[in-house]
């Protein structure tokens, strides 16, 4: 492929790292990326996209028909974190927002999100200005609440696929501590799937003098626990991968009153679908089971209330992508990398529309001899991306990716 068209758009890189500063220091949460959509809606009008917002909540959908050919579909999430910022960046964030439960929290784009959105900004621009060059149809899909694994659902749930064009294709990225420039890619499963229930133990509240009287929930639950860590250890095969996590326990109110009820938030990584099913049989099992064991009178309930599935790169797709990636940016920059257990609703939109996706990695980190673990990564209060060559780069390999799928005229 020839160099790609950035003089045909003067001042453009420029334009481009002011948007990403702007996000930057107005980071919404998820579900509440009003201003960050309007932004984006606002940068993609006058590149000739066809520009729907409100899709699936905040969501915007952004299309551009070029004739016949594939359609490509490019995924970038839009949401912030609520983690205080200390990057001392001179455009960190300072926002204050209140969560789904009203609390309020300090928020920060500590993920990278900020420089997706404008890396498919830049993308679109770049492939607005040569449509001569290709034919067939981009569809730019800006999601909200990946954070909280329903984003992409959402837009699904509101038509993505029937109100706007099918896509052959979709590709998605995501920024992380990589060296800034470099590429990181896997093949097949990439990224784990993920589960989460909120379980409610149900006993008998009473003094903590009288235990005799009562059906003890904090007991139930520290058994339960215990319990549960033999689920990857005894009964997931010691060649599959599963973690199974209790992140949230909370029971009681004060030492001398034994509690009614005891929660449990708990989270699941798997990459197949046998053994994410396992996993999840064996949860409620065992926890079914502590509750007769503590002859509790009411059955336990189960909130499976958080899902995503595994990301899966397509092999030909991933291939085939990945080589125009190294023809673009000459092997030194490409490599491949392990599976992460972290997890992405990215693959539902391949998943639902029945074609397939590739997601990579690309670096944002200048290490300047820092050691790798003592870098901040995603989610981390200090992890801060440099603007260049992160910008660049990722706008690049979703052009250079894009345009592996679409028809080449010129
Ligand atoms: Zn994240
Ligand atoms: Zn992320």
């Amino acid at each position: 492929m020839a160099a790609l068209p950035w003089d045909r758009s003067p001042g453009l890189r420029e334009e481009l790292a002011d948007f990403y500063r702007d996000l930057h220091r107005h980071p919404e949460l998820s579900l509440q990326e009003f201003r960050t959509a309007q932004r984006v809606a606002e940068a993609l009008a006058p590149l000739k996209f066809e520009v729907t917002t409100g899709v699936g909540g905040t969501g915007v959908v952004g299309v551009l028909r070029n004739g016949d050919g594939p359609v490509v579909l490019m995924r970038a999430d839009f949401d912030a974190l609520p983690v205080a910022e200390k990057t001392g960046l001179p455009y960190a964030s300072s926002v204050r927002a209140q969560d789904q439960s009203g609390v309020e929290v300090p928020v920060m784009h500590a993920c990278g999100h900020d420089m997706h959105a404008t890396c498919l900004i830049g993308a679109a621009a770049l492939l607005a200005n040569s449509t001569a060059e290709w034919s067939g149809t981009v569809v730019a899909v800006f999601q909200p609440a990946e954070e909280l694994a329903c984003g992409a659902r959402n837009m699904v749930a509101d038509g993505l696929f029937e109100r706007f064009p099918k896509p052959d294709i979709v590709l998605a990225q995501h920024v992380g501590p990589l060296p800034a420039g470099m590429i990181g890619y896997g093949s097949g499963p990439v990224m784990a799937g993920m589960d989460g229930v909120q379980v409610t133990l149900y006993g008998r509240g009473g003094h903590g003098s009288r235990p005799e009287a009562a059906i003890d929930t904090v007991l139930m639950a520290a058994n339960v626990v215990t319990r549960l860590q033999g689920v990857v250890s005894r009964e997931v095969p010691p060649a599959a991968t599963a973690v199974v996590t209790v992140g949230r326990l909370q029971a009681g109110t004060k030492d001398n009153i034994i509690p009614d009820t005891a929660e449990l938030g708990i989270n699941i990584r798997t990459y197949d679908e046998k053994i994410r099913a396992l996993v999840r049989a064996a949860i409620e099992r065992i926890v079914r089971a502590e509750a007769t064991a503590s002859g509790a009178e009411r059955e336990p309930d189960f909130d499976w209330n958080i899902s995503a599935p595994v990301l899966v790169n397509d092999p030909d797709a991933t291939t085939a992508t990945v080589a125009a990636l190294t023809e673009h940016f000459g092997e030194q920059r490409i490599l491949p990398i392990p599976q992460v257990n972290a997890s992405e609703d990215a693959g539902v939109l391949g998943e639902s529309a029945g074609v397939p996706s590739v997601y990579w990695f690309w670096g944002g980190i200048n290490y300047a001899g820092r050691d790798l673990d003592q870098v901040p990564a995603n989610h981390s209060p200090e992890f801060a991306p440099e603007i260049e060559p992160t910008l660049t780069t990722g706008v690049e390999a979703l052009v250079v990716a894009a345009r592996r799928w679409l028809e080449h005229t010129a």
